[in-house]
């Protein structure tokens, strides 16, 4: 095989697997009836799963012969091998994670035969790949705003789990109906529970776990601070004594404030199906403490306090709290210059971390240094969380160059993994620059940007995107591809119906 054939087929697979020898010979027929043998540890459902994959992917009945063997019993969870000759495709993996992987890269591998209008099937080169993922957790951040129409975060967590991302993390903005507490939703922006809780079941059969998030602390408003809305007080005034003055944080002495939290997360929580990880925010608290009855009392008491009340709700309910990692650092400190710390000094904040259970896990949200014009940075913050015996998530947002520095540094300090952030820009090409980018470094940072990262990147992502709406069943234009219009797409394309 070519060195330009190799590149072809090389640039399809996003992330790019660990190990991949491609061979010359004949290519295997993906078509009914196709010889296809699969090894795990315990066979229980695979067939099963197996038949509607091959449907939905290549819509073939192949002959499917499923078996226990040591070989799988070896692999690592989420890791795989697939053999591929004229004759036989073989996958072995430990599990349905494991195969699962397997079929989402020969899905990007499969090329439909020529010669035909039509799909008559697939080819497969011959190749080994041996795959596994460099760590543990790989997340998606996806925001649910009021703008936001659910089938836009149907293609977000389809596309994560088609990267082989096993988490997200939903925060939604205002727009969440509590059952306790309808008081805490826009009155006029109420998201459809049914339609979500569709998406946290099939975030389960894809392989990718929900995680809520909450914001328990700073954000209160549940809505960006620079458009100024209040997702709770714009309508109800009378609802102020919940807040710090100003509105951006909870106010922490209030005990009306408590109940309220504890019957939310509590309602998110059991909405989620006892999810193992909760988000509880905690990022940019500025006014935190302001009140005049927080006033009377040290911030670090208040915060630590309330953080180790959600923290021993949830340990009851075996479920870790994640929390963001910039108001436990000061940013006058030296240490932190050119990284994100959000602490003011006067608050005496940075001892906090001490006073923190330490599986609370920690999410270090750095996205910025100047590429350009500087050397990789050390990246300090994540470091020295994972030295004071934190588990430690680095989240970079949308500039590649950081994604993948930060996904090398975490692979080799050997940190828990990756929470890509996305925020407000999910569309277009800030969709490639997080997911794509963020799934080729959490899975294999090895893989730097300018392997993956050419001008044919944008129809690679097409294609995969293409597999996503086959997937939907999608036949409306504003749904399709990673934007509502073509034209002027913007940040915020969708009609609220
Ligand atoms: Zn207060």
């Amino acid at each position: 095989m070519t060195a330009e054939e190799i590149e072809i087929l090389t640039r399809r697979l996003t992330p790019r697997p660990q190990s991949i020898n491609f061979r010359d010979g004949a290519e295997f027929l993906l078509k009914d009836g196709c010889p296809v043998t699969v090894e795990v540890t315990v066979k229980t459902g695979i067939r099963q799963k197996l038949t509607a994959l091959c449907k939905q992917y290549w819509n073939i009945a192949p002959e499917l012969t499923v078996k226990e063997s040591a070989a799988a019993k070896k692999c690592k969870p989420e890791a795989y091998q697939i053999d591929i000759s004229a004759e036989q495709l073989n996958i072995t993996a430990k599990n349905w994670q494991g195969v699962a992987n397997a079929f989402k890269t020969l899905r990007q591998l499969a090329e439909a035969i020529r010669g035909t209008e039509k799909v008559t099937g697939y080819i497969l080169v011959p190749c080994r790949i041996k795959d596994y993922p460099a760590m543990p957790f790989r997340g998606l951040h996806i925001c649910i705003f009021p703008e936001t129409p659910l089938w836009d975060v149907e293609k977000q967590i389809r596309l994560a789990a088609y990267y082989k991302y096993n988490y997200a993390v939903i925060e939604c903005w205002g727009n969440f109906p509590f059952e306790s507490h309808p008081e805490i939703c826009w009155g006029d922006r109420k998201l459809d529970k049914k339609e979500l809780k569709r998406l946290i079941k099939l975030g389960k059969e894809l392989g990718i776990t929900l995680i809520p998030q909450f914001n328990l602390l700073g954000h209160a408003a549940g809505a960006r601070s620079i458009t100024a809305k209040h997702a709770i007080l714009d309508y109800q005034p009378e609802l102020q004594p919940l807040f710090e003055p100003e509105g951006w944080t909870w106010c922490l002495t209030n005990p009306a404030t408590r109940q309220l939290l504890t019957d939310i997360v509590l309602e998110l929580y059991e909405f989620f199906e006892k999810p193992p990880f909760f988000h509880i925010g905690c990022d940019e608290a500025h006014d935190a403490g302001s009140c005049f009855e927080c006033r009377k009392h040290e911030l670090k008491d208040l915060i630590r306090e309330h953080i180790l009340y959600f923290h021993d709700l949830f340990k009851k309910r075996k479920t870790r709290l994640i929390m963001w990692h910039d108001m436990l650092l000061e940013m006058e400190d030296e240490r932190w210059q050119g990284y994100i710390a959000c602490a003011a000094k006067k608050h005496h904040l940075s001892t906090l971390y001490k006073e923190l259970p330490k599986d609370i896990i920690i999410a270090d949200w750095q996205y910025f240094y100047d590429f350009k014009n500087r050397e990789t940075p050390a990246w300090p913050t994540a470091k020295f969380f994972k030295k004071e015996k934190f588990d430690v998530l680095t989240c970079p947002w949308k500039d590649s160059p950081v994604i993948e520095s930060l996904g090398n540094m975490a692979e080799k300090e050997k940190l828990m993994g990756m929470l890509e952030t996305t925020w407000h820009i999910s569309h277009t090409r800030d969709s490639l620059n997080t997911i794509l980018c963020a799934a080729h470094a959490s899975w294999n940072p090895a893989i730097s940007q300018k392997e993956y990262y050419t001008e044919i990147i944008f129809i690679v992502f097409s294609m995969h995107i293409r597999h996503i709406i086959w997937d939907m069943k999608i036949r409306e234009y504003e749904k399709t591809g990673t934007a509502q219009y073509q034209v002027d797409p913007g940040h915020h394309p969708h009609q609220v119906s």
